[in-house]
């Protein structure tokens, strides 16, 4: 439903981009566009206090995208105007510089942000100010999908069933083919100046692999709806081949909504062209996507504290060596490492290898949940409060539907089930590629076979399995009082 912009006056509309960096299913530019009026597009490197700093490969994946869509904007003649500052402090400054009659965004769900937002709104609308927000991220938003007693769920199944009968029929606009522009554009700061490149160090060698902004998510779905989603449900768990769509970094950014990717899957299926299972399976993801901001939306605080409060008890562990181990890829578990370092080579993990190596951390190493946040929340180009979170407080056993805590995973059995011929592990740790499949997932036992290199981590892990799992089950166990 198209909302209608009340104003006076003739001056601009600031269409405020934060985690929606498209034009196209952009409601809040769609919107600020139907008023007939000029249109400033308008990314803000908010320094609000409170609102967390984005980690550094999420910086990366920023100053390529904003590059991208300040190209786009420019085709159509516009200007993206760039501005660092606590955001309404920006605001307040542009509405004097342009005159702007009115101020538009598409909302986020993280309470930081939206505290920020109310406050804004508040103050324009009672300056006289036109002052909208609109949903482009989530396909349900957060408040309209509850349980009988009127509550968010706090278990996904019977969320999706919910939220996929709330759903209903879903538009996708087009982007726009014009961008009008005041006649004077206010000064923007150059991207460049920003910085947003990691320096020290400069890891970002191997993510030329991605293609972030709105075509390069165009694209990566348009692949995976042609090829990668046939196998998708049956191999979505093997690291070693790329069945999944890769969409999370640009989901995460907005270059692509959830609405775009929920009637290009179920068109293919119903045109027949994939089959309706896959089509779900992929669906039901991008639906656990949703159920982690509905989580997050209704219990703010989990950002860091445990979702479960008798987990507030749970004796971790202080150990910089352990933890050091487990980012620098070298806990002599090779699934584990290998994950840890295609994370720190390319930004991205897969997500089977996600559950291991975190898993890992917290059961193995009796580490918090929270260092493990932290450190993929600064290392990988996806990195999203609801997601990050919602997934470490599941592996956890403290977050809502949460993994029980009994579930250690082996890191030995899930790499021999999920790479068995180790393919991902030799692709990712070559100092062991010598080895015979068999032993692939416990090197220690070859010994004969390790190259030098490999015998300094292999011939003995930072911890033998058996034994961490008896202490993470009595650690589990003292929360219980038994
Ligand atoms: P696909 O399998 O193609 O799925 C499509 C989309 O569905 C994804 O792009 C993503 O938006 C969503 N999705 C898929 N799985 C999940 C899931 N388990 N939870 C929530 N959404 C999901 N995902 C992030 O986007 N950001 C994070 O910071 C993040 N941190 C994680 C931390 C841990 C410890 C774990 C176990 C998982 C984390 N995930 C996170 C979820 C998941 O690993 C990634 O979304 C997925 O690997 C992205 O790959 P894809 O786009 O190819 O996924």
């Amino acid at each position: 439903m198209q909302v209608r912009i009340d104003m006076d006056g003739d001056g601009p509309i600031l269409v405020w981009l934060r985690k929606d960096l498209r034009l196209t299913d952009n409601p809040a530019l769609d919107a600020a566009l139907a008023t007939g009026r000029a249109v400033i597009p308008l990314y803000i490197l908010d320094e609000t206090p409170g609102v967390r700093p984005m980690g550094a490969a999420s910086l990366w994946w920023l100053d390529k995208s904003l590059s991208a869509l300040g190209a786009d904007i420019d085709q159509r003649g516009g200007r993206l105007i760039l501005r660092r500052g606590a955001a309404a402090e920006v605001l307040d400054d542009l509405i004097a510089e342009t005159g702007a009659a009115g101020v538009v965004w598409n909302r986020l769900y993280d309470k930081a942000s939206i505290d920020r937002d109310a406050a804004i709104k508040a103050d324009l609308r009672g300056r006289g100010l036109a002052c909208e927000s609109f949903n482009a991220s989530l396909l349900n938003e957060p408040w309209t999908v509850k349980n009988g007693s009127g509550e968010g769920y706090k278990v996904f199944t019977p969320y999706w069933r919910a939220a996929r009968e709330h759903i209903g029929q879903v538009h996708v606009t087009p982007a726009p083919v014009a961008l009008p522009s005041p006649a004077a554009s206010p000064s923007s700061d150059r991207l460049s100046d920003w910085g947003l490149h990691p320096t020290r160090p400069d890891w970002s060698g191997g993510f030329s692999m991605w293609w972030p902004g709105e075509a390069g998510a165009a694209d990566r779905l348009s692949t995976f709806l042609s090829s990668k989603i046939q196998d998708y449900a049956d191999k979505r768990d093997i690291p070693g081949v790329e069945v999944t769509s890769l969409l999370s970094p640009h989901l995460h950014f907005g270059e692509i909504g959830p609405r775009q990717i929920w009637v290009a899957t179920r068109a293919e299926a119903a045109a027949g062209n994939i089959p309706v299972a896959q089509a779900d399976k992929f669906l039901s993801e991008v639906g656990w996507r949703e159920f982690n901001h509905s989580i997050l939306f209704h219990r703010p605080d989990i950002i860091t504290a445990n979702f479960r409060p008798e987990f507030d008890a749970f004796p971790w562990n202080r150990d910089d060596a352990a933890v050091a181990a487990w980012t620098g890829g070298r806990t002599g578990y090779p699934i584990v490492d290998a994950g840890m370092r295609e994370l720190w080579a390319t930004g991205f993990m897969h997500n089977r290898v996600r559950m291991i190596v975190a898993s890992f951390l917290i059961k193995h190493l009796l580490i918090d949940w929270r260092q493990g946040e932290a450190w993929f929340w600064d290392t990988l180009l996806d990195a999203d409060l609801a997601n990050n979170v919602g997934n470490w407080q599941w592996t956890a056993g403290s977050g809502a539907d949460a993994a029980p805590y009994f579930r250690i995973f082996n890191p030995i059995t899930q790499g021999e089930k999920f790479d068995p011929r180790g393919v991902y592990v030799r692709r990712w740790v070559p100092e062991l590629s010598n080895l015979p499949d068999k032993v692939i997932h416990s090197p220690w036992t070859a010994a004969t076979h390790l190259t030098p290199a490999a015998k300094r981590t292999y011939s003995r892990p930072v911890v033998d399995h058996a034994q961490a799992r008896q202490r993470a089950l009595a650690a589990y166990q003292s929360l219980k009082g038994d």
